[in-house]
């Protein structure tokens, strides 16, 4: 008997819909693994720690509270106090940032999903310095505006300029996508040049869309908050969560700092989509930030051990002089050149399949982040398995 047909046209919503690259690369080295191949898996933008005992204790005991029914849709009071008081004394200058300004999440990536689907419509254009996470143009692309990549130079540690925002801007322009530390250069803004973006963007009337997941995660001093620089707030939302710097992935905790009509809106969109995120996440994202030197103590050490990981990582690059990479100063990525890139086509796809096939290497290809010359390795893996992963990529790459 012939089987049942069961294919169908997806929606126009979906028709040029990818799937996540990111993911999917974590989710075949995990298969892999299932079958008995020994992977050592570079790919997944995931901290291998475990949440801080302060925290889970905290969840454990919010579950035989009462953390077990649905919140208000735009999360506890209680977590949005906590985000906003931390808000406000980062910005200073005697603004205060009201817990009706905020809107917590499933994720840090559904908060940003809310703020393009709110913002963005058929017609608009958004900028997007690239190299970026993919889900950026997916997400602009799922709002049916239009993600137009801003493409940086490598020789600047793939940094966007205004020039260069300037250049890509049309009158259609209505937003701008700017992420620092990098995911997937690890590449972080300094203040001034944060400033002159987000000056930018206001004299331009553009929305600012500023995913801050990474801030926490910096090797040169504290690294700079769009909170810190922008003149205004008016246009501006800082977008933040749990999941990279207290280890909390599985929590999907994130949230939005925006203005009180946006947050509003992000509100009634989320209510009609997820309604609020677990209850349970919720008390522990809120213990994450208020559990004082405990938990920021955890925080510390995990930054410390990225920090050993991508020195160790780097040296064992530099013996291998022909490999060009991109020094990073934040978050838990290298962005690695191709071998072959400008002659082979998807370099970075090709090299990425050599590693995961004759290596064992789990990799990100750049073609991800839209450029193809490139592949992105996460050192979110315990040292030794980074230091023998990296020693894989350089043999490869040296037989290549
Ligand atoms: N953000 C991480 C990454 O870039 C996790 C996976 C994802 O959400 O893309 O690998």
């Amino acid at each position: 008997m012939t089987p049942p047909d069961r294919s169908f046209a997806p929606s126009a919503n979906v028709a040029q819909l990818k799937e996540s690259a990111t993911i999917a690369v974590s989710q075949r080295a995990k298969a892999l693994r299932a079958e008995g191949r020994r992977i050592i898996d570079l790919g997944a933008g995931e901290p291998d720690f475990e949440t801080p005992e302060p925290i889970r204790r905290a969840a454990k005991h919010a579950l035989d509270h009462g953390a077990t029914r649905y919140t208000a849709t735009q999360g506890t009071i209680e977590l949005r106090t906590a985000i906003a008081a931390r808000a406000t004394v980062r910005r200073g200058r005697g603004e205060v940032i009201s817990p009706d300004e905020i809107v917590v999440s499933s994720g840090s990536k559904q908060s940003l999903f809310n703020a393009c689907f709110c913002l963005f419509g058929a017609g608009d254009e958004v900028l997007i310095p690239t190299p970026s996470w993919t889900s950026y143009y997916e997400m602009v692309a799922l709002a049916r505006a239009r993600p137009v990549a801003v493409m940086c130079n490598p020789a600047s540690g793939f940094r966007v300029t205004p020039a260069l925002l300037e250049a890509h801007a049309t009158p259609q322009t209505r937003g701008v996508m700017l992420n620092s530390p990098v995911n997937p250069t690890g590449t972080v803004y300094t203040h001034a040049e944060l400033g002159a973006i987000l000056a930018l963007a206001r004299e331009r009337s553009w929305w600012v869309l500023s995913d801050e997941i990474y801030l926490r995660i910096a090797y040169g001093g504290a690294a700079t908050s769009s909170l810190d620089v922008a003149e205004s707030r008016d246009r501006l939302v800082v977008v933040d969560g749990v999941a990279k710097a207290y280890a909390m992935t599985g929590w999907r905790i994130g949230w939005t700092i925006s203005t009180v009509p946006l947050a509003r809106t992000m509100t009634a969109f989320q209510s009609h989509t997820t309604f609020n995120s677990a209850a349970v996440s919720q008390a522990a994202a809120l213990a994450a930030l208020t559990s004082g030197d405990d938990v920021d103590g955890a925080v510390n050490d995990m930054v410390a051990k990225f920090r050993e990981r991508r020195d160790a990582a780097l040296a064992i690059l530099a013996t291998e002089p022909a490999i060009q990479v991109i020094p990073p100063d934040g978050a838990f990525y290298l962005f690695v050149r191709a071998p072959g890139a400008g002659t082979v086509s998807d370099a970075g796809t090709v090299f990425a399949r050599r590693l995961l096939e004759d290596h064992d290497v789990a990799v990100v290809p750049g073609s991800a982040f839209r450029t193809p010359d490139w592949i992105r390795v996460s050192y979110a893996t315990e040292l030794s398995q980074v230091e023998e992963a990296i020693r894989r990529i350089v043999t490869a790459y040296a037989a290549s």
